[in-house]
């Protein structure tokens, strides 16, 4: 289809679908088939300003709305999104790539984010201690802060804006959308389906674009706190540039995970877990696991890895029996090929080459690279250093657990990790001796429900709090303290009420 024909994404302003008037727009593109599906406004300053306005506008009746009216707002939503699975998820496929089955679990773990936000009235409830003085009390409110803003990336595009937008509405918030221009089609659609379910007019608006208007959402005085997740290079410029103008800002960033193998760990499930959770979404999950560290007789497995990788079906995501769907553009193909290929002049072992697999006729334009695997990766090779976000897996050496923490935490990132063993002992000091904010053991990609909160550290993330769960509930308010003095005179009873303290 020419490009010109194919639909063109709204905005969503104060409630309604918004055709942008700018001059700039971009294909969303099939990354299995280069199938141009829709095309995306990068919205001009104006249009910004208007999604900025209409949720200030928005804000002075919904941070009034009551717990009732604000939770049951989320259980029609999570109905909705339960509806609308199937398509949700082939809309995604179509866009990001992924298999079917990883969509639905995109979708899912976003709806998981919004059965909790229906449960705001337990999230939100401030302390109380009685007597703090004499006939003194003191209470906090957690109040919202206004209008929030969310920056999103293109690996998850229904998960990571469900992190954001429902809880902090939620809260009582009103929230500015800006989805990745990779895939926004999924992310609209979901933002429909939120003002279905009763989200009012102006509280949940979304803008499309990149940088520039990542800019205007970072620079505006109307909005009180920015969420980010996305590469470590621009979350470090959100950061600094919202906190600059007095926001509240957490960023959620780039990643480079390492799973401990020691000898002693379940074999076929541990190459199973190895597998999926490096490969699976063609590695595009910045919770991959991207590092494999064999520790001591467990480097005999090398060969059973590269077996159980070998067998892995690349294809369409929409396709039955698909195991590695495409990366998301032909830039991200050249890259992740380019890392490929400076691995092996770096001297790095290829034991298994993902690059050209082979394909039916019609996905031969895909973005495809099939399992990769290296061994003897040192840091200081790109293919350690960097975050390849592709199909490739790392496999270093080390003689002992003490080594492998040792070697895991020297590296700079602090996203995920995961130990592989029988050994509770084991276990139980990796848990405590690991520098990573996310933890697995047997559990490659360990993130956390919504009860917990996503807790990446170091490099992986700036600002204090995470997404979802309490800590959202945390960064979406501000603690009002309140404390009171009531004088009263029980002369009916003849009660003196004054109480002398010794
Ligand atoms: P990205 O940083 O390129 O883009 C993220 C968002 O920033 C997009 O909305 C994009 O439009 C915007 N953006 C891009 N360039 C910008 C610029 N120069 N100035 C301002 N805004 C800009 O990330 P991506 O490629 O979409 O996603 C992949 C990255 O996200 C990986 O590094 C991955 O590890 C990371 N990620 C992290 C988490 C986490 O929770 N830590 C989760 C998912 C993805």
């Amino acid at each position: 289809m020419n490009s010109n024909n194919v639909p063109r994404i709204p905005l969503l302003i104060g409630g309604e679908r918004v055709q942008s008037r700018t001059d700039q727009w971009r294909d969303v593109v099939n990354p299995a088939t280069q199938q141009v599906l829709a095309r995306v406004p990068m919205a001009t300053a104006d249009e910004v300003e208007a999604a900025i306005a209409a949720a200030s506008r928005a804000f002075a009746t919904w941070r009034r709305a009551p717990i009732g009216a604000r939770a049951r707002v989320f259980l029609r939503y999570q109905h909705l999104i339960r509806e609308n699975m199937k398509p949700l998820a082939a809309m995604l496929t179509a866009e990001q790539g992924k298999t079917l089955a990883d969509a639905e679990g995109d979708v899912f773990r976003g709806l998981e984010v919004v059965e909790h936000a229906a449960n705001i009235g337990l999230l939100q409830m401030g302390e109380l201690a009685n007597n703090v003085a004499n006939g003194v009390d003191t209470h906090t409110l957690l109040q919202p802060l206004g209008v929030c803003a969310g920056i999103t990336p293109f690996n998850f595009p229904a998960m990571i804006p469900l992190w954001m937008f429902p809880m902090a509405i939620a809260c009582g918030n009103t929230f500015v959308l800006k989805p990745s221009e990779q895939d926004p089609m999924v992310t609209m659609r979901l933002a429909e389906l939120a003002l279905e379910a009763g989200v009012p007019a102006g509280v949940l608006n979304v803008v499309h674009g990149g940088a520039e208007v990542v800019d205007a959402l970072c620079d505006h005085p109307a909005i009180r706190a920015v969420s980010f997740v996305g590469s470590t290079r621009v979350g470090t410029h959100v950061y600094r540039r919202a906190t600059l103008a007095g926001k509240r800002v957490q960023c959620m960033m780039g990643a480079k995970n390492h799973a401990v193998v020691l000898p002693d760990a379940h074999p076929a499930q541990t190459l199973d877990a190895l597998a999926g959770a490096a490969f699976g979404a063609a590695g595009q999950r910045c919770m991959a696991v991207s590092v494999a560290v064999l520790v001591g007789a467990a480097r005999a497995w090398l060969p059973g890895l590269v077996e159980r990788a070998r067998r892995m079906s690349v294809g369409d995501g929409s396709a039955k029996g698909t195991d590695v769907g495409p990366l998301i553009s032909c830039a991200a193909r050249e890259r992740v090929e380019a890392l490929i290929a400076r691995g092996v002049e770096e001297g790095a072992r290829l034991e298994l080459d993902g690059r050209l697999p082979p394909l039916d006729g019609g996905l031969r334009e895909g973005n495809f690279v099939g399992p990769t695997i290296f061994s003897g990766v040192k840091p200081g090779m790109a293919l350690y250093d960097e975050e390849i976000f592709g199909p490739v897996l790392c496999i270093v050496e080390a003689a002992t657990l003490a080594e492998a923490i040792a070697f895991v935490n020297a590296n700079p990132n602090g996203n995920g990790t995961a130990l592989f063993t029988q050994s509770g002992a084991a276990a139980r000091r990796f848990e405590e001796e690991i520098d990573v904010g996310q933890v697995g053991i047997n559990v490659p990609i360990p993130v956390p429900v919504p009860l917990f909160s996503f807790s990446g550290s170091r490099a992986s993330k700036l600002g204090d709090l995470g997404p979802y769960g309490k800590q959202a509930v945390l960064f979406h308010t501000q603690t009002k303290t309140v404390t009171t003095r009531w004088f009263y005179d029980d002369v009916s009873a003849g009660v003196d009420t004054t109480i002398t303290l010794r």
